[in-house]
């Protein structure tokens, strides 16, 4: 996660005189009064309304009506002219060739002598469709305060979640950034040491000392019978954490006593992918195709995209139409939609029937690879369980 500052409000910049926030004291660890829950509590800030200091989990804001789109202002994608690549008889044996040379346990005599009797191309598109969006959220954040010049609510009105300008990254790419809401800041004391910034030790227990490593038990080393030269006889040295102090600086606000809260807005872009792969041949598993390429025959980017319409496979408009309602329902009333991009590309599959020796078999070549799918090819044999070769 990137953190940027927006555009509005360099923070660490000292505010012009006149202007400038709180500024805490040094000491305030001095001053506070621990049992005061209101040295505990930060502002209250307009427009951020329903996170609470307490609360991890982050606050989604919806975006206002008119960052919302609608396509109604773009053009409807001119109709295309579909065509639609084969492969070629000599091809498809090639393939066939190649894929048998390559199983080190079938026999190439039928891949060399078969007679293709029928060649069938079995055109399989693959539909995607990508919603890009923005949300924003916010939640309180904290971190040791170190004296800087604070932006304090003194400053001004803190911007809205969406007001606030960011720069969107590249399209359909994920990406979050944190940015610091300008005018959220203020200092509290620290509740995990109630405004101390020390933390009795977790290894001695306040004790300052812990039992000698080499003698717990007696005062004289059992070797060389000689005293302790770690404890001097003590049975005791000081503990190496704390260096004897029996406590150590507080973690939580880096034992500075006091914490900087803001609010913190994360902008989230994501790339959401549809995707669908008309199949409906039988016999062959619909998996193998995610493992090659197709040809694109058709993009369209756009604010927001219209259904395709037209397409020779009527099972694609369909998908194109659920896949715009289904990202709609899904995303437009609770994102901001930036853009969309839908893709058909053509995953080329083709079936071969063949005989050899008298008996009929089929395969299929796929995927701009022609890679080839054969479950029945007549002669081949496991190391362990042969195939009668007929
Ligand atoms: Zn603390
Ligand atoms: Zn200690
Ligand atoms: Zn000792």
């Amino acid at each position: 996660m990137n953190t940027t500052s927006p555009e509005l409000v360099n923070f660490h910049q000292t505010p012009a005189q006149g202007t400038f926030g709180v500024i805490a004291p040094k000491d305030m660890a001095e001053i506070l009064d621990p049992s005061d829950p209101s040295v505990y509590e930060v502002d209250y800030v307009a427009g951020y309304e329903g996170i609470t200091f307490l609360d991890v989990e982050r606050k989604c804001f919806l975006p206002p009506p008119d960052l919302l789109l609608d396509c109604g202002s773009e053009p409807h994608p001119a109709q295309m002219n579909w065509n639609i690549p084969t492969i070629a008889e000599d091809d498809a044996k090639e393939a066939f060739i190649q894929y048998v040379t390559r199983k080190r346990c079938y026999n190439k005599t039928p891949a060399r002598e078969m007679v293709i009797t029928d060649l069938q191309p079995l055109n399989t598109y693959r539909y995607r469709f990508e919603t890009f969006t923005e949300s924003r959220s916010a939640s309180w954040k904290s971190e040791p305060y170190w004296g800087e010049v604070i932006d304090s609510p003194q400053n001004g009105a803190a911007p809205l979640p969406w007001a606030i300008r960011v720069d969107v990254p590249d399209m359909f790419k994920n990406k979050t950034v944190a940015i610091k809401v300008p005018h959220t800041s203020s200092v509290t004391g620290c509740p995990v040491c109630q405004c101390s910034g020390r933390k009795t030790c977790t290894l001695c227990w306040g004790q300052k000392t812990v039992p000698c490593l080499v003698c717990p038990r007696r005062r004289y080393n059992l070797f060389t019978n000689q005293t302790c030269t770690l404890c001097a006889g003590r049975r005791i040295i000081n503990c190496e954490i704390c260096h004897g102090q029996g406590t150590t600086a507080c973690r939580n606000c880096g034992g500075k006593a006091q914490l900087l809260s803001y609010i913190e807005v994360q902008v989230e872009w994501k790339n959401n992918v549809f995707e669908y792969a008309a199949n409906q041949r039988s016999g062959f598993p619909t998996e193998l195709f995610q493992g090659v390429n197709g040809n694109t025959l058709f993009v369209n980017e756009q604010n927001m995209v219209y259904p395709v319409l037209g397409f020779p496979e009527s099972a694609i408009n369909q998908v194109s139409r659920t896949a715009i309602e289904q990202h709609q329902t899904q995303f437009a009333s609770t994102t901001r939609i930036l853009r969309q991009r839908q893709t058909i590309e053509l995953v080329f599959i083709s079936k071969v029937e063949y005989e050899w020796n008298g008996k009929s078999y089929s395969y299929y070549v796929y995927g701009n690879e022609h890679k080839v799918y054969a479950d029945d090819y007549p002669r081949k044999c496991c190391y362990n369980f042969p195939i009668p070769i007929p």
